[in-house]
């Protein structure tokens, strides 16, 4: 009896910006090697949940405050931010993807450390909107 093993790959969900697109708030990427090199290789798909909940690209900055997603501008975008990583995780389970490679810091992708919405440039324990549903959800998840 021959058995064949099949190859396993591993798909990844990643952030739009560190694969080199230009979706973060000012405009830039934020491109990161091992990213690019996964998206090369197919093994990963990048999203921008803030793009995909509507938001203009330049945008104002955006952190959270008490619950609630305001940008620089003082407007709730809260739902934005909601829409935006629901359509993004509808990617993940379309995909099947198991792990996801996220930007840190993010309002929606950072894992574990946020702008403590001040926009000062401090930092608190919590995740991004995208990035809590990520886990909440089972996918491991890492910053770049
Ligand atoms: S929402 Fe995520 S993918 Fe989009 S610009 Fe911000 S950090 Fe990058």
């Amino acid at each position: 009896m021959r058995f064949h093993l099949m190859e396993v790959t591993t798909l990844y969900i990643v952030s739009g910006c560190l694969a080199g697109l230009r979706c973060r708030y000012d405009g830039k990427d934020s491109a990161d090697e091992r990213v690019i090199n996964l998206v090369r290789e197919g093994r990963a798909v990048p999203v921008c949940p803030e793009q995909f909940g509507g938001l203009p690209t330049p945008r104002p900055s955006c952190e959270i405050v008490d619950g609630r997603v305001l940008n620089a501008d003082g407007m709730d975008v809260s739902d934005n931010f909601l829409r935006g990583a629901e359509e993004a995780f509808k990617l993940v389970e379309m995909l099947g993807a198991e792990k996801a490679i996220l930007k840190s810091r993010s309002p929606s992708c950072g894992i574990s450390k946020i702008y403590d919405g001040t926009f000062s440039g401090n930092l608190v324990d919590g995740d991004g909107v995208f990035a809590a549903m990520l886990k909440k959800a089972g996918i491991e998840v890492e910053n770049e």
